[in-house]
């Protein structure tokens, strides 16, 4: 295997560093070659390495690189029953499959060597005719692998981390994408609408429970509210089923639970929806806003998902192309244990992946205050500017929904938009069949953090436009969060929550255009707020070309 000139350089002192039980933080760019660099480096240190990553998209390029350079390496992934199951439709919560009613319950030796995705649809197939159940075949080969591909869940949620029944302490645990860890509560959220009574409604077959869901459908539409932002409700027993109805709907579930195993077809059980969000509410940790129509259970901070990290008997790596600063993820995030960040760009002193150049525009700002149709207007101009002159496709990122759409009306061109519906294998697949296509999604979301266009390597999104500075919204979830962790750690961190939460979005959205080392993109920082010394550093902007209309 030959290693780059950065993997070279400090593979050694990450390898000491691991042995020495520091965490390592390790910042460097997408297409640099992090992946490699962290298998090779962890087998320095331990025989078996954990991946965990994001979503089952990201176990791909780990099994490439493990296919290339570690062949004698046995590896193996789970994904959640809902995937893994022969009888599960897809969109199902694990948690609502009952396996004990099941034929296939047991699982066999299996041993992995095809790619994630052809693999777990052979062990679906085989496990259908020969008669297993691929979800627990895979979880007893996790057990005899040298690599194990997890995704977020099964690392920072204690009661599935459990369930899989290994030791930890065998394995050095590489953290993908780490950046994500500062909201890793929200794997635990729960979100209850008029949508989910309507169709639990329409599965249910009692009267009683259709009635009890009546109810608390009709109280829904009166504490929340259609705003895209949390509003803190204060007291939702007027809405919580009593105990005897909370029985009469577990009754109604079993029974749905039950019957689909029978018909061997399994679909999302909604009542099981509206079960789990009332039975978050008995943990203090959780408060309950308003979100669109819908009402969401939260946990304010992570500090008990990430609370594994500073279990000193295991050794963690973090990697991440825009990982937070090194007194964020100690203040904020909550990493106490030995920590060792390495910015490899700032050690090497070297670029190690594609390049941009960036300009800013001083005359537009989106800046609540002044949000008007005429600022709007000008946004539209730049984009159309910016799509007539660009060489491929242009990602566009917005600081909400709101301000996009809101832009959107005054685009007399094709464009392909972002919603709550969006799938982004379909974007990907209609970008990749176009010459030219401004896709526009907003900052946090599926587009800026997920999309991938690339051909041979080398990325066909040309040019990013961060369209005003995206702030993340101050509303009662942000404002109980700063509070929370100010008065943890007995400082004000409103700034940097902010600041560094938009930071993170616009390098997450840079970072989609730059996906290998020859890559070259234009960066159009549409804010004069961009215009500052912190931003322009941040981003390594220094030399950034300042424009107007
Ligand atoms: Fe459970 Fe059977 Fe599905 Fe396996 S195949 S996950 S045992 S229901």
């Amino acid at each position: 295997m030959k290693l780059r000139e950065w993997q070279q350089q400090i593979a050694d002192i990450v390898v000491k560093l691991l042995k020495d039980n520091f965490l390592v933080a390790l910042q460097a760019p997408t297409g640099s070659g992090k992946t490699l660099f962290a298998l090779y480096t962890s087998f320095k240190v331990k025989d078996k390495v954990i991946f965990v990553v994001r979503t089952h998209n990201e176990f791909f390029p780990i099994y490439r690189e493990l296919a290339t350079y570690f062949k004698d390496k046995k590896y193996s992934f789970l994904v959640g029953k809902s995937s893994a199951c022969v009888y599960s439709n897809g969109d199902v919560d694990s948690q609502d499959i009952y396996c004990g009613g099941c034929d296939l319950f047991n699982g066999v030796n299996i041993e992995i060597r095809d790619p994630p995705v052809s693999a777990l649809n052979r062990l679906k197939k085989e496990g259908k005719s020969l008669g297993y159940c691929p979800y627990y075949s895979l979880l007893e080969s996790i057990r005899n692998s040298h690599v194990i591909l997890l995704t977020y869940p099964y690392l920072f949620i204690p009661w599935l981390r459990e369930t899989l029944d290994i030791n930890w302490e065998e394995y050095v645990i590489v953290v993908d994408e780490a950046h994500n860890i500062e909201n890793i509560s929200n794997l635990e959220e729960r979100r209850l609408s008029k949508r989910t009574l309507e169709l639990a409604i329409s599965q249910a077959k009692s009267k009683e429970a259709i009635d009890i869901m009546e109810k608390i459908k009709n109280k829904i539409g009166k504490i929340s509210s259609s705003d895209e932002k949390y509003i803190l409700i204060n007291n939702i027993t007027e809405i919580s089923p009593s105990e005897e109805e909370m029985e009469i709907l577990l009754h109604e579930y079993e029974e749905i639970r039950k019957e689909m195993i029978r018909n061997k077809n399994i679909s999302r059980n909604y009542i099981g929806s509206i079960i789990r969000f009332f039975e978050i509410l008995n943990d203090e940790r959780v408060k309950i806003f308003s979100y669109s129509n819908s009402l969401v259970a939260k946990y304010i901070i992570s500090s008990d998902f990430i609370n594994i990290l500073n279990d000193e008997r295991l050794t963690f790596m973090l990697m991440s192309g825009t990982m937070q600063p090194l007194d964020y993820l100690r203040d904020v995030i909550g990493i106490k244990r030995k920590l060792v960040y390495i910015d490899v760009e700032k050690i090497t002193k070297n670029k190690i992946s594609g390049s941009y150049e960036c300009l800013i525009s001083i005359d537009v700002t989106s800046a609540y205050s002044l949000r008007s149709e005429r600022m709007a207007a000008r946004y539209a101009s730049y984009l159309l500017k910016i799509f007539y002159n660009s060489k491929s496709h242009i990602l566009a990122i917005f600081p909400s929904y709101e301000f996009m759409r809101f832009i959107s009306k005054f685009l007399n061109i094709k464009y392909l938009m972002e919603n709550s519906d969006t799938d982004i294998e379909e974007v990907m697949e209609k970008a990749k069949k176009e010459e030219k296509l401004l896709i526009m999604g907003i900052a946090r979301g599926k587009l800026s953090e997920g999309i991938e266009i690339v051909n041979n390597g080398s990325s066909m999104i040309s040019d990013v436009v961060i369209v005003g500075v995206p702030y993340p919204p101050i509303d009662d979830y942000l404002k109980i969060r700063v509070e929370e962790i100010s008065k943890r750690i007995k400082k004000d961190l409103s700034d940097d929550l902010i600041r560094i939460q938009a930071l993170i979005a616009v390098k997450q959205s840079i970072g989609r255009a730059i996906r290998g080392p020859n890559d070259k993109a234009t960066v159009w920082l549409l804010d004069k707020r961009f215009d500052s010394l912190w931003w322009k550093k941040e981003l390594n902007c220094l030399n950034a070309r300042k424009i107007k209309l």
